[in-house]
């Protein structure tokens, strides 16, 4: 969970097809079975490993009362430099300061012997990416369940002065009932300033808005969210993202010329096709408000699931 510098480098390799992490670092010792706080308030059961990132390693725990959790570890010996440590707490103060039905909840953090710990809302049902490696793609009713609460999500962070700057699939959970949960808030940023604009080029190659890589001058801000959701909804209905491509400079040339095709073998919907090249509109400031894309005909037409059975990790619903 790295903001680059210039030059940019993807934070991790672009998401589809899966290439080898770019973190080789040794593994770290496994946390202690029991995960406490050196204070005696907290007390957590390691009960299984969930997953790892960037810097951290992600187990579910279970409490005192037999409630399951997810617990993000990252070792101490991590946390060396003062800008691990500045990123951490930057991470922790962003993601604790949201609480909204489409976001991972922030329950705790606090310092083992060797670890921060970070206790947060269990995702049981895995990320959209697991979802979408099984299904190839989704159907368009899957596809508006999803990304409304997305944008929900997304517009809440966004009132609450926060750019989440890393929406992608491999970021985006969903809770036993196939909910959303919007996670990892490690790239995230805070606008403390009205108009203040970002500098950082960060983000995953696949989903960086043109305007990150391309006017660092002039900076970004809430609508690189926006063009990632755009991406996402493109990922979704065609089954790999729309710059896609052989290596990260030939990503980066696509979004520069807004290069991207729909495929003839698959017909996508009018409807969708308009909001997806409305969502990737290269020049920030004509980007669609997420208000205007949540009533968009692609949402306000065709099938709306009120849920979405878990047989959708495996199997595309019958809406009829
Ligand atoms: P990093 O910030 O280091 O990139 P992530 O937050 O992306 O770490 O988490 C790494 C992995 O752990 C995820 O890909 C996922 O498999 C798993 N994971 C993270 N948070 C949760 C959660 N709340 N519930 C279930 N699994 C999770």
């Amino acid at each position: 969970t790295t903001p680059q510098k210039a030059p940019p480098k993807p934070k991790q390799p672009p998401s589809s097809p899966p290439l080898p992490r770019q973190n080789t670092k040794a593994t770290p010792p496994s946390p202690p079975s029991t995960i406490r706080d050196k204070h005696g308030q907290f007390y957590f059961q390691r009960v299984g490993f969930l997953g790892e990132g960037g810097f951290a390693r992600v187990y579910e725990a279970e409490d005192r009362q037999g409630t399951r959790v997810a617990c993000k570890v990252v070792t101490r010996s991590s946390l060396a430099t003062k800008k691990t440590k500045t990123k951490l707490y930057a991470e922790i103060r962003i993601h604790k300061s949201l609480s909204h039905p489409n976001i991972v909840g922030f329950q705790e953090c606090f310092e083992g012997d060797d670890n921060v710990y970070m206790i947060l809302e269990l995702c049981t049902s895995g990320s959209l990416m697991d979802m979408l490696r099984r299904r190839r793609r989704l159907t368009e009713p899957e596809t508006r369940f999803f990304l409304v609460q997305i944008i929900g999500a997304c517009h809440y962070m966004h009132t609450h002065q926060v750019i989440h700057r890393d929406l992608k699939l491999g970021n985006i959970f969903l809770d036993g009932k196939m909910n959303i949960k919007v996670g990892d808030f490690g790239l995230a940023a805070l606008i403390e300033n009205p108009g203040e604009r970002k500098k950082t080029i960060c983000g995953t190659p696949n989903y960086i808005a043109p305007e990150v890589l391309f006017d660092t001058a002039n900076g970004h801000s809430y609508e690189v969210d926006t063009w990632s959701i755009g991406v996402i909804l493109y990922t979704l209905l065609v089954g790999r993202p729309p710059f896609q491509t052989k290596d990260v400079k030939a990503i980066y040339k696509r979004i520069r010329d807004n290069e991207y095709e729909f495929p003839s073998e698959r017909p996508i919907a009018p409807a969708s096709k308009e909001l997806i090249q409305l969502i990737l509109t290269p020049k920030p400031e004509q980007r669609p408000a997420l208000l205007d894309v949540v009533h968009h005909s692609f949402f306000t037409t065709g099938t709306f699931p009120s849920y979405i059975s878990t047989s959708a990790h495996d199997f595309a619903p019958d809406f009829r």
